[in-house]
């Protein structure tokens, strides 16, 4: 996002509030400066020379890249990308940026050893150009999702947020410029992680016609007959679903279709279904008081459904929830969505 970008964002915004209710900080912390209402009229500030750079960094820091206030901003601020380019600008030093990505991304890069000996799918026999975007966790377990089997697995590259929220630019920027490149050559890209299709939609890059193209799996499921298999240890069982921060609201309706037709589970809707898991990548290990004060807030709201399973489609989602059920003592079985077909459904 270019400076006169920032610059139109900040001056959209038109004080309204309506960003607070929904954001996960304010309703743990009670303190407007880190809104996005707040951070927004500093950054006002802060172009007004008013502010200083010091002023404003720590507050931008505590922000959790959620999306809500950008989901509830009726004047279309895009809050998230003016605070992450913001933070990135301000990020102290190259050293300090790379330390904090490589604690970031270091559980990832172990997993990917660990399985590197794994046997890889190949599916000779593809010859569409759907493409599945394959997120970082899966890839570096190794997994062969359903997906797999059905659409090309490109080479994607990661969505680029962590970079970004790391304040690593030029990665970020790396990223994004081959995962449009292969965009633009495929008809359509399915993602089974709501946070990567959320990053590669915000490329401010593609126009509309190639935003289209970015489609989340369950779009392929619709009217397909979808059973249990005999084996699936949650017969009769109550399942429920956390969305996802970054989940597009189409998505999630059809994820909630999706899981209602499914012969065999009772699946309950969640209230407050759209309540924040507080992990948020890495956030967990810069902010852990915040961050535990949200998880646990959700994870009274689990227990209280007396869910046997929670599903989800972000592997940061599932960490955090996996998380909650441990610190609340509720030992329920957390899976990603797509696990949970592999293992449990026949399609
Ligand atoms: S909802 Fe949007 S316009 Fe309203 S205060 Fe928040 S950022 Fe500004
Ligand atoms: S992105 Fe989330 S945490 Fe950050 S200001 Fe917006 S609602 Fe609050």
């Amino acid at each position: 996002m270019r400076e006169d970008d920032i610059k139109k964002n900040i001056d959209k915004c038109s004080r309204c509030a309506l960003c607070l209710q929904n954001c996960p900080i304010y309703q743990i912390k009670k303190d407007e400066n880190n809104t996005a209402r707040g951070l927004i009229c500093k950054l006002s500030g802060y172009e007004k020379k008013i502010l200083s750079e010091k002023e404003i960094k720590k507050d931008l820091k505590i922000c959790l890249n959620c999306s809500k206030c950008k989901e509830n901003c009726p004047s279309k601020v895009d809050t998230t990308m003016v605070f992450a380019y913001k933070n990135a600008k301000f990020s102290p030093s190259k050293i300090s940026q790379r330390l904090f990505l490589l604690v970031k991304l270091l559980p990832v890069k172990i997993m990917y050893f660990l399985n590197i000996f794994k046997k890889k799918y190949k599916n000779n026999l593809i010859k569409t150009n759907i493409l599945y975007f394959k997120g970082c966790v899966a890839k570096a377990q190794h997994k062969t999702t359903y997906l797999d089997k059905i659409f090309s697995n490109a080479d994607f590259l990661c969505c680029g947020v962590p970079y970004l929220i790391a304040g690593d630019i030029k990665n970020y920027e790396k990223a994004k410029k081959r995962n449009i490149d292969l965009i633009k050559k495929a008809s359509k890209v399915v993602f089974d992680c709501a946070s990567c299709k959320r990053a590669v939609s915000e490329y401010e890059e593609l126009d509309e016609a190639q935003k289209k193209k970015l489609v989340f799996f369950s779009d392929f499921l619709t009217g397909k007959k979808i059973q249990l298999k005999e084996s699936s240890k949650y017969k009769n069982k109550t399942v429920i679903f956390h969305k996802p921060c970054h989940m597009d609201k189409n998505d999630y309706k059809k994820i909630e279709i999706f899981l209602s037709n499914i012969e065999g589970i009772n699946y309950k809707k969640q209230e407050n279904s759209n309540l924040c898991c507080g992990f948020g990548g890495s956030y967990f290990l810069y902010h852990p008081f915040i961050a535990l004060k949200i998880v646990l807030k959700k994870a009274t709201i689990i227990k209280k459904t007396k869910a046997d399973l929670i599903l989800t489609a972000c592997p940061s989602c599932t960490m955090g929830l996996r998380f909650g059920q441990i610190a609340s003592f509720n030992f329920r079985k957390t899976l990603e969505i797509r696990d949970f077909i592999d293992s449990e459904l026949t399609i």
